[in-house]
């Protein structure tokens, strides 16, 4: 499986405007805040209400409290009302520098997984507007845990394994976000 193949023509993601994305990255990337590492990210998603949100890494002097340029916008996002993404282009470089395609740590990759069905989620590493990588949220993580692991509903294996044979009630589902 060529994992960098293009994705140009996949119905999913025909219409993403990807240099449109990316450019909104690298106008907030000299607002990221990375003192310590020197590693300056900025993401920009794209929701499905067709609004695109950016954040940046912003770090912390007790290293764990900092948080990822992926994660700021995605949260960004969710707390103006979204609940699904369709696409997110990623940026960064030592100093600011972009020379080579940022990718997601594993952290991000997990959240962009609440948001969005694997298979519809874009993931776009740029070097520029021109210059990008790729990849579905499938492709860099697969065999995710996502929100429907959660849904007995869904999965009444899992509903009998837990409720050790009797129906769960209805009540007992998890209020999940759209990502179909
Ligand atoms: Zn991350």
């Amino acid at each position: 499986m060529d994992i960098l193949a293009d994705k140009s023509e996949d119905p999913a993601f025909k219409d993403i405007d990807r240099a449109a994305l990316i450019k909104r990255a690298l106008e907030v990337q000299p607002k990221s805040y990375a003192p310590y590492s020197n590693f300056n990210v900025a993401a920009a998603v794209l929701c499905g209400s067709g609004k695109i949100y950016t954040g940046v890494n912003v770090e912390n002097a007790s290293y764990p409290a900092g948080i990822c340029a992926e994660r700021n916008a995605i949260f960004h996002a969710a707390a103006e009302g979204e609940r699904q993404i369709r696409a997110i282009a990623i940026i960064g470089g030592p100093r600011g520098v972009v020379s080579d395609y940022c990718s997601p740590c594993g952290v991000c990759r997990q959240v962009m997984r609440e948001f969005g069905a694997p298979k519809k989620v874009l993931v776009i590493m740029a070097k520029s507007p021109t210059d990008y990588q790729e990849m579905t949220l499938e492709e860099l993580l697969p065999l995710s845990f996502g929100p429907e692991s959660l849904s007995f509903h869904s999965h009444p294996s899992v509903n009998r394994a837990i409720s050790g044979g009797q129906p769960m009630r209805q009540g007992n589902q998890l209020p999940l976000p759209q990502c179909t």
